[in-house]
């Protein structure tokens, strides 16, 4: 496994993105448009997690149902906007723990910077899905990941809704084991580091700061 990107292109998926890239689209409209398309995210980025039989009663007989394999995901948002995706990834698993990663970017030399590290303290055996809407330079997304690896989580992906191309490359070149999830792949980054024709700056869309 090598390298891999995955654009979910349902339908449902690529309207809500076009609604959230508007300019027009109010905070209010992009918190509840990135939950939905969260929860869409989760549902195939879970698709091929392994379930086991447990034995249930219904209120008519006995029966052998699946249930999740294994320990509860945990879900690791990079401070601030992946707690956009983390809110709609717990609609669909609430059991999921959590864990958060402040970075911040250095406006000069765009490099990940790390001011917080809050994580559950067994990552062994469990599934980690590393999340923050915007793989733009890829420098974030890569740090956090190479700080969840030293904790032996069984596996990792990281979901973002939009990649630019040259995040991903820049991603994969470090970590070219860990899946990437995405809405869209976009044209590319500009000369701050913002994804085009992307969103704008998706924590000051999702906590109207600006
Ligand atoms: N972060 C954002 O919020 N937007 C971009 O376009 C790039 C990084």
């Amino acid at each position: 496994m090598s390298r891999e990107v995955h654009v979910v292109r349902h339908p449902l998926v690529q309207h809500k993105l076009t609604l959230m890239r508007r300019k027009k689209t109010s905070t209010s409209q992009f918190r509840q448009l990135l939950e939905e398309i969260s929860m869409l995210l989760a549902y195939e980025v879970t698709r091929d997690f392994p379930v086991q039989l447990e034995r249930i009663e219904t209120p008519l007989m006995e029966m052998d149902a699946p249930v999740m394999e294994g320990k509860k995901l945990v879900v690791i948002s990079i401070l601030r906007a992946g707690d956009g995706i983390l809110n709609g990834i717990l609609k669909v698993v609430p059991s999921a723990r959590i864990g958060h990663i402040g970075l911040y970017r250095d406006h000069d030399t765009l490099q990940a910077v790390q001011y917080y590290f809050k994580v559950p303290q067994d990552l062994e055996d469990r599934d980690v899905l590393i999340v923050d809407p915007m793989l733009a330079t890829g420098n974030s997304a890569a740090a956090a990941v190479s700080r969840i690896k030293e904790r032996n989580p069984k596996s990792i992906k990281f979901i973002c809704l939009l990649a630019a191309p040259e995040g991903i490359e820049a991603f994969h070149k470090v970590h070219s084991d860990v899946q990437i999830w995405c809405a869209a792949v976009d044209e590319k980054l500009n000369e701050k580091g913002y994804i085009l024709p992307g969103l704008g700056d998706a924590g000051d869309r999702l906590f109207g700061t600006k």
